[in-house]
């Protein structure tokens, strides 16, 4: 027998979405998008940190928010008003 590498640690993520309970089973989190109301794991949602160091989860959704980027971009060039047409819509 020989002493070999010590077994091998989970991979950490950069931040884990990954939840446990007390038992080790993974805990599922979904949250529902306030943009496309659909039912989505915590992983599919952005982090914000706060000013205060609370870190809070976006109300919208990667994919809602990556749209809504690009529709302010455009806006951008349009004008303002074309931004706020667009906020309006979620
Ligand atoms: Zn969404």
């Amino acid at each position: 027998m020989t002493l070999g590498k010590p077994a091998p640690t989970p991979k950490r993520t950069r931040r884990s979405a990954q939840l446990f309970d007390v038992e080790g089973n993974p805990v599922h989190i979904r949250l529902t998008c306030l943009c496309c109301k659909e039912v989505k794991p915590l992983a599919a949602f952005g982090l914000r940190k706060m000013s205060n160091g609370t870190v809070r989860n976006q109300p919208w959704c990667r994919a809602c928010r990556s749209t809504k980027n690009s529709a302010t971009k455009a806006g951008a060039a349009k004008g303002a008003k074309a931004v706020l047409a667009e906020e309006s819509e979620c």
